[in-house]
């Protein structure tokens, strides 16, 4: 290891802050700590972290984890003291005061790292660092005498990374029946030879095999709804005739989820059943599917690194590119790019690293061949297995121009959110952010404002246009028809009341009519606001009749557009060879959608003017936060969006199911609770009967879990809300997730208890408080018991920390949904109250189920709500006890729990009783 660093090493917890200067560590105040990193180059772990400690914005140094990305690029590391400690192979530190320590041994180690002959990351290591020095990165200098100069010029990151092959195309798969007793024992064969008996997890992969089966008839797909508890096994429960399938009948089948904690999850397990050909050539049998957006545009990096970023978006672009060269797949959102490390550059220039505007010119595009997204999608249309998220299996089916591309055997797991996905793909919204989009799309970014190499429509298909002259026209046409839509500074325009063009004209009225009538208590706050489209009077119906004629001046030509590339690809002239073609294919694609996009905003303004349409809710919005407005517009969403599911997904598949711990209401398997899930399945749109399967959880929830419903904190009362939270937390030594519908309420939690518990070793973070990322916040409470986690709705279903790290769950109260247009109207059609008590049923039911993952957990479900309905109950698994207490009695039971004598709680008292 190498000698210490000689700069300063500063830590800041909510308990306080601590230095360390010439091996000494002496705690200071903040205003200390902030005169000396303003003078001093300082070592810090995740400085927007610290500076959020310190209350002081500025703040800047040597961060151990800008270190850790270079030293290790595409390698995971929980981005805590502990996490980093155990990642290098170091002591962990005691407390706060220890870590100041750490944070040299930590450097020392990075930088010996290094030095070593066998450091797996070297190549490109050096040309990147000379990059770096020359953005003044704050470790280039310290680095630069660790590194050596390679004897042979490094080959450039673009050099480096493979090409992927052209695969041909997959002949249709057989037509088989899986044999009951042969995937009982391809089950039993996944499982480890010690695994207990699950008869409920055999029941449920022979029922998941029916839906391999061949179908009777055109459009009627087989359909299967798989209740299945906490526990089963539903997993290796689905993989196991699926990899029976793919075998016997050669082809591919999908697995849809919509978090990313179950996409990591299945990765993993899906290795068992589909295990890497021995031929390390041979293309991989389970591929990993994301959109477009998730992942690194080559084209745009090489951007990015020559000059179209600057400061420190320059200096991400360079880790960026570090990574990209170890990277499994290029998936820069969840995958193995350092979820904490875009939030150290604040996000600055990530956007712009992906392909989120559809600018892609395919095969026109140098990096073409090395392309991550190009090798994902080609992948996949040779994989066995296809993890993809329920959005992208929507949106291929819907937008895919290419068939033999959508898959035909899906299974949707966290199939109660299907549902969610489906209404927000199937939407429809007329915004400002939307139009401004499209208006860069098809024109280019504005005068002035060009960062990169962002080009319209025009410089796109230049060789077109210089060939065809109808398709040159029909390019003109379409830029001149977005002219009219809004331009860089709308929204400016419309505060100032000089709106410019006609759909910004619109905007404006949309905006004064949402303020005019928006009556749901949201202007003080700050929220959102809205208001239904009725009742709209003359003036307005016709600033929507111009804005629909500025719409239809775009999507005429866009059309006329889309049929000559067609025509030349049907009859192609001597110049299109095959790079030219798979362009032009490309922007086929892209055209059509966009030409969809307008035909949606043109159906829903030409509503505006009529009767409504029974299959759709239309409202109008102003969007805000902390009462700034940052877009405006008219939406519209399907009543009940599985009915353009069903049509898309479904009818063209030959076997899906759907199946999750809470697919049914309350995840009970009652008639009434299945007519729940049935209805939600888009079954009904396509007049057939889904089977059906219920698999009991294993789990004794009898004696593994209490929940308790808290009577006396009452409600509306922050300052006792926070005393609850903070008293409960102490009382469970830690390893508590609390759950809030209002992130006001949690900011103000977390506020008056953080430094209080911190002060008592139990560290407490916070969605939308602490400058980090969902996933890594959810990293960081798993690797830590002592360490509590808050945090609003994406916690509540996405959250898997199996054992001790999490043994109490806390709602600030019942979940009611919130009561907006769009739910006034399905509360209405699906039955009022009733409605509403399935929503809420769902939620705790999803939250209850963070809190048991394996057989060995033990925890508490508290509700802080006198008014807990009795009729919500049924939300909890059979034989939960369940009790309505004060506080202070569920304080001793949650006590009690973590102190329990059995094996499992000793561990507990112990790590509690250590200092
Ligand atoms: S092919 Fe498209 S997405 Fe891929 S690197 Fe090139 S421009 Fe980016």
């Amino acid at each position: 290891m190498t000698a210490a660093l000689p700069y300063p090493a500063l830590h800041a917890s909510h308990g306080g802050v601590w230095l360390r200067e010439e091996g000494v560590t002496r705690p200071v105040g903040k205003g200390e700590a902030i005169m000396l990193a303003a003078d001093t180059p300082l070592l810090l772990l995740n400085a927007p972290l610290v500076a959020n400690r310190l209350g002081y914005p500025d703040l800047s140094g040597l961060d151990l984890l800008e270190l850790y990305a270079f030293v290790h690029p595409a390698r995971f590391v929980v981005p805590t003291p502990k996490g980093l400690a155990h990642a290098l192979g170091l002591a962990e530190p005691a407390d706060d005061a220890g870590v100041p320590a750490l944070l040299h041994a930590a450097a020392a180690e990075l930088i010996a790292r290094c030095q070593r002959p066998d450091w797996p990351e070297r190549e490109g290591a050096w040309s990147q660092l000379q990059s770096l020095a020359r953005l003044r990165w704050a470790w280039a200098g310290v680095l630069a005498p660790a590194i050596e100069r390679p004897q042979r010029a490094e080959r450039w990151l673009f050099a480096r990374l493979p090409e992927w092959e052209e695969a041909p195309e997959r002949p249709q798969p057989a037509q088989i029946v899986l044999n009951e007793a042969e995937v009982a024992r391809r089950l039993a064969s996944l499982l480890d030879a010690n695994a207990e008996e699950r008869p409920g997890q055999r029941d449920y992969a022979r029922g998941a095999a029916q839906v391999f089966s061949p179908r009777a008839r055109n459009q009627v797909p087989h359909l299967l709804l798989a209740q299945a508890g906490t526990g089963v096994g539903k997993t290796l429960g689905y993989l196991a005739p699926a990899s029976l399938w793919a075998e016997q009948s050669g082809g591919g089948m999908w697995v849809s989820t919509y978090t990313k904690a179950l996409q990591r999850q299945l990765r993993r397990e899906s290795a068992r059943a589909f295990p890497p050909a021995t031929d390390s050539k041979a293309p991989p049998r389970v591929v990993v599917r994301k959109g477009r957006e998730n992942y690194l545009c080559l084209l745009n990096l090489e951007d990015a690194l020559q000059g179209g970023f600057s400061g420190r978006a320059a200096i991400l672009a360079q880790m960026v590119a570090r990574w990209a060269g170890y990277s499994q797949d290029g998936d820069m959102i969840g995958g193995d790019l350092p979820g904490w490390l875009p939030t150290l550059f604040r996000q600055r220039g990530m956007t712009a690293l992906t392909d989120r505007r559809g600018e892609c010119v395919y095969a026109g595009c140098p990096h073409f061949r090395k392309c991550f997204i190009e090798r994902s999608v080609r992948a996949s249309a040779s994989a066995d297995l296809v993890i993809a998220n329920h959005a992208l299996v929507m949106i291929n089916a819907a937008r895919a121009r290419d068939p033999a591309n959508r898959p035909t055997r899906i299974v949707f797991d966290e199939g109660h959110h299907v549902f969610d996905a489906a209404d927000s793909t199937f939407a429809a919204a007329l915004t400002g952010a939307e139009t401004i989009e499209l208006r860069r799309w098809v024109i280019g970014p504005e005068a002035g404002k060009a960062k990169g190499r962002r080009r319209g429509l025009a410089a796109r298909l230049a060789d077109v246009a210089s060939y065809d002259e109808d398709g040159a026209r029909a390019i003109a046409q379409a830029c001149e028809g977005a002219g009219a839509l809004p331009g860089d500074g709308w929204l400016g325009r419309l505060n100032e009341g000089a709106p410019w063009g006609p759909l910004e004209n619109l905007l404006a009225a949309v905006r004064a009519l949402v303020h005019a009538r928006d009556e749901s208590g949201g202007q003080d706050a700050g929220y959102g606001l809205e208001t239904e489209a009725a009742q709209l009077d003359g003036d307005f119906v016709e600033l929507a009749g111009a804005a629909q004629a500025a719409l239809e001046a775009i999507r005429s030509p866009l059309t006329r557009l889309g049929l000559r590339l067609e025509a030349l690809l049907a009859e192609p002239p001597d110049w299109l060879d095959a790079a030219g073609r798979a362009r032009i294919e490309g922007a086929r694609g892209a055209i059509a959608w966009r030409c969809d996009l307008l035909a949606a905003w043109i159906a829903l303004l030409a509503r505006l003017g009529g009767p409504a349409d029974p299959e759709f809710v239309d409202w109008l919005s102003v969007e805000r936060s902390d009462g700034r407005e940052w877009d405006i517009g008219i939406h519209r969403r399907w009543l009940d969006p599985m009915k353009p599911f069903a049509r898309a997904v479904l009818e063209p598949a030959h076997g899906v199911m759907l199946t999750s711990a809470t697919l049914t209401d309350g995840a009970r398997t009652d008639a009434a609770a299945w007519e729940v899930a049935v209805t939600r399945s888009g079954a009904g749109h396509l007049g057939i009967a889904p089977a059906r399967l219920a698999a009991d959880s294993p789990f004794d929830y009898a004696s593994q879990a209490e929940v308790l419903i808290v009577t006396d904190v009452p409600k509306g009362d922050v300052s006792s809300l926070a005393a609850a939270y903070g008293r409960l937390i102490e009382a469970s030594g830690g390893g508590a997730l609390g759950l809030f519908t209002a992130i006001r309420r949690l900011r103000a939690v977390h506020g008056r208890i953080a430094d209080r518990l911190a002060r008592s070793g139990l560290p407490l973070y916070a969605q939308h408080v602490d400058p980090i990322d969902t996933g890594t916040l959810v990293d960081i409470f798993r690797d830590d018991p002592r360490a509590s986690l808050l945090g609003t709705d994406a916690l509540r279903d996405g959250v898997d920390v199996p054992g001790h790290s999490l043994r109490l769950v806390v709602m600030e109260q019942v979940p009611w949904p919130k009561p907006s247009i769009l739910h006034r109207a399905r509360r209405l059609a699906g039955g009022g109250s009733a409605y509403d008590d399935r929503i809420i049923r769902a939620r705790l039911a999803q939250a209850f189920g963070r809190l048991i993952r394996t057989a060995q957990d033990r925890g508490h479900f508290v509700v802080l709500s006198a008014a807990f309905p009795t009729r919500l109950l049924s939300a909890f698994p059979v034989g939960t006890p369940i009790r309505r207490v004060t506080l202070d009695e569920a304080l001793q039971s949650v006590a009690g729990g973590v102190s329990a004598t059995d094996e499992f709680g000793a561990a507990t008292r112990l790590e509690a009783d250590t200092p």
